[in-house]
C-alpha cells in the first residue's frame, strides 16, 4: 500500500497488484487479498472520505502515471523483504527519487528490520534463541504505540477500485465458513485471544484437537494487524507468564524467518545448508499426489491434509508432521511442499514458509536434524489422543473402536480391507519404520 501526495499533503492511497506481488500471495492468499482489500477501500473511505486506488500491473509504470496525472511530490511505502521485491522498490525509488520526488519508505510488517538485529561479529544469527533475545531487546527499546491518530487529507480523484482482476474459483467458497479478515476482525480476535486462550498455549498450542492457538497469521500475513500491535495488547493486558513467553516468541519465529529471507537469494528454492544441493530425493509424482489428496493410508498425516484442504490452514504441529512424513518418510524434496503450502495456504508467507519447510527437512537455519523423523502414530498418542482430531476430517475411520487402531487402521486388516474396497479408506503409502531407515541412510550423506 502506497501513500502519495502532492504539495498541499493531500494524499492518494494507491494498492498495486503486480507479478511479485501475485507470486507472494499464493492460489488460495488471493481469496483472503480480495476480501481485505474490498473491506479496507470500505473502511477508508466511512473513516477518511478517501477512495482507495487498486491498481493492476506494472508497479512503476503505474506510480508514474499516477505521479504525472496528480502532480504527486512525494511517495511513501512500507518495505517488504524478499529479494525480488527488494530489488524493484530500489529501482523504483531510485527513479524516482532521480526525478526529484521524495520518496520514504517504513516497515509496519516487522517489529524490527533484518539488519536491525546482528550477532557480535555483525552478521545475521542462524540459531533462533539468540536471534530472538537480541531482537526483542532491540525492540524493546523502541518507542511505538498504535494508538495515535492518523489523518489523511484526500487528493480528489477519478481512479477506479476494480478488483475484477482477481480470480473467482469454486473452491474458495468454503473458507467463508472458517474466516472473516479484515483489521476490525483481526483486532477483535487478537483482543479475545489475549483476554482468554493465550494463558493455555504453552501446552495447548501442540494440540490440534483442542484448536487453541491464536489463528492471526492471515491477517498478519496480509498486514491486517502488525505484530507490534500485537505485542501492545500483550504489554498492555499486564499478564506474564510462561504462556505469554512462549507465544512472543513464536512471534519471534516470524521475525526470525524474515531475518532468513531478507540474508537469503532464493529461500524457497535453495536449502542454507549447501550440503543438501545434491540431495538424494526420490522422484514421485505418484506418492506426492497421494500426499496432497491426504491418501497416504497414515491417519494424522490425511487428516491435516483434509485441513489444509478444508480450511487453507493447518496447525502448526501437524505442519511438521505431514511436512516430515513429506521428506522423510516419502523422501520426496522439501521445495514440493513448500510449493503445495504455497497454494493451498490462506497464511501462506514468503517467509515463514520457506523458512518453516528447510527446518522440516534439516538444511535450514537452526534446523530439525536429520535424524528427528515424527512418528505420525506417536504424534497421534500425545496431540490427539482421543482421535477427536482425526474422526473430524476422516469420519469413516469411526469403525474402528480403539484409539490404537484409528491411529493405526493397517492393524485391523480386516476392517481396512472393506474400507479400501470401498475407496473409503487407504493401505499405508509406506512402513512407517523401513521408511524412517530409508530417510536415515540418505541424509548420512549430508554429513560428511
Ligand atoms: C512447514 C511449515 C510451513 C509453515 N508455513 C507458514 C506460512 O506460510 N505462513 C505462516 O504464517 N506460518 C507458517 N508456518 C508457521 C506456523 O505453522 C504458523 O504460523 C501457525 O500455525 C499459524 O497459526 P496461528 O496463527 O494460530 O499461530 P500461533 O501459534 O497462535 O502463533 C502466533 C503467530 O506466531 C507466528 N508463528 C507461530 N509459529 C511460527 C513458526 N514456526 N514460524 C514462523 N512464525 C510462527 C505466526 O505469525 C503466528 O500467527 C509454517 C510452519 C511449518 C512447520
Amino acid at each position: 500500500m502506497e501513500f502519495i501526495s502532492n504539495q498541499k499533503s493531500e494524499a492518494l492511497l494507491v494498492y498495486i497488484y503486480d507479478d511479485i506481488e501475485k507470486k507472494a500471495t499464493g492460489d488460495a492468499g488471493h481469496w483472503w487479498l480480495k476480501k481485505t482489500l474490498r473491506l479496507h477501500a470500505k473502511k477508508l473511505e466511512q473513516t477518511f472520505n478517501v477512495k482507495l486506488i487498486i491498481l493492476n500491473g506494472e508497479a512503476k509504470k503505474n506510480i508514474f502515471d499516477l505521479v504525472k496525472k496528480y502532480k504527486i511530490t512525494s511517495l511513501i511505502w512500507n518495505r517488504l523483504y524478499s529479494q525480488q521485491s527488494i530489488r524493484r522498490d530500489t529501482e523504483i525509488k531510485k527513479f524516482f527519487k532521480d526525478s526529484s520526488i521524495q520518496v520514504d519508505t517504513f516497515n509496519s510488517h516487522l517489529l524490527n528490520e533484518p539488519w536491525e538485529v546482528q550477532n557480535n561479529s555483525g552478521q545475521y544469527f542462524k540459531v533462533f534463541t539468540p536471534f530472538w533475545r537480541a531482537a526483542y531487546k532491540v525492540y524493546l527499546n523502541k518507542k511505538f504505540s498504535y494508538k495515535k491518530n492518523v489523518f489523511i487529507k484526500p487528493l480528489r480523484h477519478n481512479q477506479k477500485t476494480d478488483l475484477s482482476f482477481f480470480d473467482n474459483k469454486n473452491w474458495y467458497e468454503k473458507f467463508d465458513k472458517h474466516w472473516s479478515p479484515g483489521e476490525d476482525a483481526a483486532l477483535k480476535k487478537i483482543d479475545t485471544y489475549i483476554s482468554s486462550d493465550i494463558d493455555k498455549y504453552e501446552v495447548n498450542r501442540n494440540r490440534p484437537d483442542f484448536d487453541q492457538t491464536s489463528r492471526i497469521s492471515p491477517h498478519l500475513r496480509f498486514g491486517e494487524i502488525s505484530p507490534r500491535v500485537i505485542i501492545e495488547k500483550i504489554q498492555d493486558s499486564k499478564k506474564m507468564n510462561n504462556s505469554i513467553n512462549t507465544y512472543l516468541s513464536e512471534i519471534g519465529w516470524r521475525e526470525f524467518s524474515y531475518s532468513l529471507l531478507y540474508y537469503s537469494e532464493d529461500l524457497s528454492n535453495k536449502p542454507i545448508n549447501p550440503k543438501f544441493n545434491k540431495f538424494p530425493w526420490r522422484n514421485s509424482k505418484k506418492d506426492f499426489t497421494i500426499w496432497t489428496k491426504g491418501e497416504t493410508g497414515i491417519p494424522l498425516v490425511d487428516a491435516a491434509m483434509k485441513q489444509i484442504y478444508e480450511e487453507g490452514w493447518m496447525h502448526n504441529r501437524l505442519r511438521m508432521v505431514v511436512g516430515s512424513f513429506l521428506v522423510k518418510n516419502l523422501l520426496l524434496n522439501w521445495t514440493l511442499g513448500e510449493n503445495y503450502f504455497h497454494k493451498s495456504l490462506l497464511d501462506y508467507d514468503e517467509a515463514s514458509n520457506a523458512a518453516g519447510w528447510q527446518w522440516i527437512a534439516g538444511c535450514g537455519a537452526d534446523a530439525s536434524p536429520y535424524f528427528r523423523v515424527f512418528n505420525p502414530v506417536l504424534q497421534s498418542e500425545k496431540f490427539d489422543p482421543q482421535a477427536h482430531f482425526i474422526l473430524k476430517y476422516i469420519p469413516q475411520l469411526k469403525i474402528f473402536n480403539s484409539t490404537k487402531t484409528i491411529f493405526e487402521p493397517y492393524l485391523d486388516e480386516n476392517l481396512l480391507k472393506n474400507l479400501v474396497k470401498d475407496k473409503k479408506y487407504f493401505n499405508p503409502i509406506v512402513d512407517l519404520k523401513d521408511s524412517r531407515n530409508r530417510a536415515l541412510e540418505a541424509y548420512q550423506q549430508t554429513k560428511s
